[in-house]
């Protein structure tokens, strides 16, 4: 019988799953927190997608109608790259506003793609911050300073999302002091989960003397690859040892959105019918109603723990 013939490929599936997202998308209602919330996009693991994430879900949160604000952490300036922001040395950048006390306003550029989203960058002079911050006084809440006092100016922003270096030095832990929840991408390899305890005793002690604010609130699985078994295995993996803390939503590996910040675009601009730009929309889409409506505080802790048990 001719039943393979008119069975759906996966490709024809996909289209069809791409088109039902976009749907649901353009007519959904993203989420806006009552207070402005600004948001570490952290691992000290470097290449699991922090950048990415960053940038992309900034436009779909933009696009969902939201005021966003990135800070660029990193000395690399890919974010600042990948949302079309100049960040030669010299622009006014993140390390003036950490170590020059610049205001955080007089920094930020409008993103020329999005609507809605304002970007502090980074230049290769925060490089040196780490070594400059040492000998500073209130070296940890520099950073934290500058967002306050820009926040209490600017009623009109709902999120400021930082993106992160690949460490744990005195510029993230600035970042952290500055935050009041922590994003981490977890890309879906084999050692996805390695190094993530050291993560969380590090955000745990932040936590306990610096920042009572800050907990981790928002796991991103990235670059699944949905042909191999492995991707699933770190998922289920992560779903059981973090109950509720990672998005639904699951970002694919797409050229797409590898292509994307050589254009200076974020993958939501450079193409926004891919199946990358999709993902990256709904998980926005996720993240917002999280803001909106966060979960009760657990009493002690994360209330979260790594369990050492299997
Ligand atoms: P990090 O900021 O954690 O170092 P990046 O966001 O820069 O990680 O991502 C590392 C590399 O992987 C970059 O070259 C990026 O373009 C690529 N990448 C990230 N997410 C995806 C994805 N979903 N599909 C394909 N490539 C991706
Ligand atoms: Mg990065």
């Amino acid at each position: 019988m001719s039943g393979q013939k008119t069975s759906a490929t996966p490709l024809s599936m996909q289209i069809a799953q791409n088109m039902r997202d976009r749907r649901m998308l353009d007519d959904a209602r993203f989420g806006r927190p009552a207070r402005p919330q600004v948001i570490a996009v952290a691992n000290q693991k470097g290449g699991v997608g922090k950048t990415t994430s960053c940038v992309n879900i900034a436009a779909g949160l933009a696009m969902g109608g939201l005021n966003v604000v990135v800070i660029d952490s990193d000395a690399q300036g890919n974010a600042s790259s990948a949302l079309g922001i100049e960040h030669s040395a010299g622009t006014p950048s993140t390390y003036d506003v950490i170590i020059g006390g610049m205001p955080l306003a007089r920094a930020l550029q409008p993103c020329p793609d999005i609507d809605g989203v304002r970007v502090c960058p980074a230049t290769i002079d925060l490089s040196g911050a780490e070594i400059e911050l040492v000998d500073l006084p209130k070296r940890e809440h520099l950073l934290a300073d500058a967002v306050r006092e820009f926040l209490s100016l600017h009623r009109e922003v709902d999120v400021v999302l930082i993106d992160c270096p690949p460490s744990l030095g005195l510029v993230t832990l600035n970042v952290m002091v500055a935050a009041d929840q922590v994003l981490i991408p977890i890309q879906t390899e084999y050692y996805a989960l390695e190094g993530l305890s050291q993560l969380w005793s590090t955000i745990e002690r932040i936590r306990r003397d610096l920042n009572p604010r800050l907990h981790i609130s928002t796991m991103l699985l990235t670059m699944a690859d949905r042909r191999t078994r492995l991707s699933e295995e770190v998922e289920e993996e992560v779903r059981r040892h973090f109950p509720g803390l990672a998005l639904e939503t699951v970002i694919p590996r797409s050229v797409r959105v590898s292509e994307a910040p050589s254009y200076g675009q974020t993958v939501v601009t450079y193409d926004p019918r891919s199946t990358g730009a999709l993902a990256y929309r709904k998980a926005a889409l996720e993240l917002s109603l999280r803001l909106e409506a966060p979960l009760e505080a657990p009493p002690e802790g994360s209330g979260v723990r790594i369990r050492d048990d299997d």
